[in-house]
């Protein structure tokens, strides 16, 4: 029996992750799993542990870049209603992991609760940003958060409370399998103060960033008190393109990639990119965006 043949409702064998993700680019899972429920989704991580199938969980993939080859094993996606909802009660919101991050902040501002205001603009679901602790100087994520429920490698589902879970930059501790939910404690304001707050937030992240229409990721950390986009300006390396990809010359932190661009195109540029701010500053840029 092939892996997960008991699943057929909810498998796709070979399935091009490209259309899955921002770059719109990479390869096939070999399984790409989209549980209707908890039941199903725990059914499945349970499978994976036990057969010691790789499993993956992907966002939007703002910041994931999938190799041209593709990826073995299973890659699940929380695209289904239970893992999309969005709540509030009191002071709290609590989304579900694969509910975008816009979603997320318009129903806080709505309810007149403030605070993740600052993070608009920031691509991706609630899953990748509590992961990746999504933010910026303003603030980030992880501040806002009182709780997470996960999935453990048994399936079982776990709380994390806030003082269990730490948030640096672009990190956090949250290593379990499967990120399902999480609460954020949020402060009362009136909706107009948000919404302005918002819109100020908005203009300033949009000013920097490549146009929307482009296909773009950012690459890089930012190396302790320094900027990487800064770093690969000065090195003149903004609009350097390898086939379709294309240092963006809005903010050099990221790379555009045009239409025909593939990973191959991303993983070259990267390297000549590092190579170069290494031998200009000595600096080794980190990648921010993971690889699979
Ligand atoms: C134009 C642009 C602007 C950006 N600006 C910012 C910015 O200002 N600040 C910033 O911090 N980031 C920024 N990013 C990066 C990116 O938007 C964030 O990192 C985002 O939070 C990633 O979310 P995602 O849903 O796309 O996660 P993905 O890229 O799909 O996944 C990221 C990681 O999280 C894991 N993951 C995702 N969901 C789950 C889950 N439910 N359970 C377990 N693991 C999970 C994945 O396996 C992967 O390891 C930007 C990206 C782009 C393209």
């Amino acid at each position: 029996m092939a892996a997960l043949d008991n699943f057929p409702d909810i498998v796709k064998r070979n399935e091009p992750l490209a259309p899955y993700t921002n770059l719109r680019i990479g390869g096939p899972a070999e399984l790409l799993v989209q549980p209707r429920n908890r039941e199903e989704l725990a059914a499945v991580v349970r499978q994976c542990f036990r057969e010691t199938l790789p499993l993956r969980v992907i966002g939007k993939a703002c910041n994931v870049l999938v190799r041209d080859e593709g990826v073995r094993g299973v890659v699940m996606r929380l695209a289904e209603p239970a893992f999309t909802e969005i709540h509030v009660t009191g002071k709290r919101v609590t989304a579900g992991a694969g509910a975008p991050v816009s979603a997320l902040i318009s129903q806080a501002a709505q309810s007149g609760l403030a605070g993740l205001e600052t993070l608009v603009g920031i691509p991706g679901t609630v899953g990748g940003a509590l992961r990746c602790n999504a933010g910026d100087r303003a603030g980030d994520i992880g501040q806002f958060v009182a709780q997470v429920e996960v999935l453990d490698t048994k399936g079982e589902v776990q709380v994390r409370e806030r003082d269990e879970l730490q948030f640096t930059y672009h990190w956090s501790n949250l290593d379990d399998p499967v990120l399902l939910s999480a609460a954020f404690q949020l402060e009362p304001d009136s909706p107009d103060a948000i919404v302005k707050r918002m819109r100020k937030a908005w203009i300033l992240r949009r000013a920097g960033q490549p146009l929307t229409y482009q296909a773009a990721s950012r690459i890089f950390t930012n190396p302790r008190g320094l900027s990487a986009s800064a770093l690969i300006e000065q090195a003149g390396l903004a609009k350097t393109r390898v086939g379709g990809a294309e240092v963006s010359e809005r903010d050099a932190g990221f790379i555009v990639v045009h239409p025909g661009g593939t990973s191959r195109d991303v993983l070259r540029l990267i390297d000549l990119v590092r190579s170069r701010v290494h031998e200009r500053f000595g600096v080794e840029l980190e990648l921010e965006i993971r690889v699979w």
